[in-house]
């Protein structure tokens, strides 16, 4: 927000901090200034993002612009955005994030499609029992228990400190009583004589550890490592639970997981590895990239 080359008592109306602010975001190279810039000053003055241009001639005073100030400032320096305001839409919620957790991705909505779409046409159980392996926020778990009303979820995660954040999402969003959350590493907190379930859902982390440092700074140096690393190839993870998924699984149950662009063909070799699977097959995001596996039992 301009201090010396504006004119004196300048009174700043929410639109005019909207245009301004997305040039200034532009003229930084950040990716979508408008938006940005939209969701800060709605953060600062506490409404939705429709309410700036609903209330757009509105001044904002003193104390308004020098914390939405502060909050360009933080951006700039390559905060991202939902950690500034500490939420971040994912499917219909609006979920509590922090460094602690991975910020939810548009393409894991992807995942959580290719479950429901599977549950629709699965017939082991009208109450079927969903699996989400390292919920972090608990972004698919919530979003697949508010969903499919009849599912019963469990999320696992081993950070205390994403599960407490799970935790406060699925309070907030009224899930508490069908999400459950269950500290643990994978699938290691499960005894062997527990009853199968139908659904095992992951968003893994599935980058190689070299390629990390060549992400967007705003990934390297605020989310956590450990929700992006998935060793040399990317395929540590993957590997482990695509080997230990079919003995939770019921016959027919489908293991879902999100994976990088190029990671198919490797999935596919585990899968035939492992010679618990009937069928592997892949969905694309938005941006035509392959995204998720699916993987059914035999
Ligand atoms: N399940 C969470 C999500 O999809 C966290 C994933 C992760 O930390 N790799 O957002």
């Amino acid at each position: 927000m301009p201090n010396a080359s504006t004119p004196e008592q300048p009174i700043w109306t929410i639109i005019e901090l909207v245009r301004w602010t997305t040039s200034y975001f532009r003229s930084h190279q950040l990716e979508n200034p408008r938006i940005e810039a939209e969701i800060l000053l709605a953060h600062v003055l506490g409404v939705r993002r429709i309410d700036l241009y609903l209330n757009h001639d509105q001044p904002l005073d003193k104390k308004e612009r020098g914390y939405f100030k502060a909050l360009i400032k933080r951006r700039l320096s390559g905060e991202p955005v939902a950690y500034i305001t500490g939420t971040k839409e994912f499917w219909d919620l609006t979920l509590v994030v922090n460094p602690a957790v991975l910020i939810p991705r548009p393409e894991t909505e992807c995942l959580v499609e290719a479950v429901l779409d599977f549950l629709k046409i699965y017939t082991g159980s009208a109450e079927p029992v969903i699996m989400d392996l390292g919920t972090g926020s608990g972004a698919i778990a919530l979003a697949l228990a508010q969903s499919c009303p009849t599912a019963r979820v469990m999320a696992v995660e081993r950070s205390a400190e994403a599960l407490a954040t799970a935790d406060r999402n699925r309070q907030r969003h009224g899930l508490a009583d069908r999400v459950h959350l269950v500290a643990g590493d994978w699938l290691a907190p499960f005894k062997a004589d527990r009853p199968l379930w139908d659904v095992i859902v992951s968003n893994p982390p599935y980058i190689p550890s070299g390629d990390i440092d060549g992400l967007q700074p705003e990934i390297v140096r605020y989310e956590p490592r450990t929700a992006l690393d998935g060793g040399p190839a990317g395929l540590d993870c993957l590997d482990r639970i695509i080997a230990a998924a079919p003995a939770c699984l019921h016959p027919g149950g489908g293991l879902f997981l999100e994976i990088g662009h190029d990671q198919l063909p490797a999935v596919q070799r585990l899968a035939e590895k492992c010679g618990a699977y009937r069928d592997v097959a892949c969905r694309q995001d938005y941006g035509g990239h392959d995204r998720v596996a699916c993987l059914v039992r035999c």
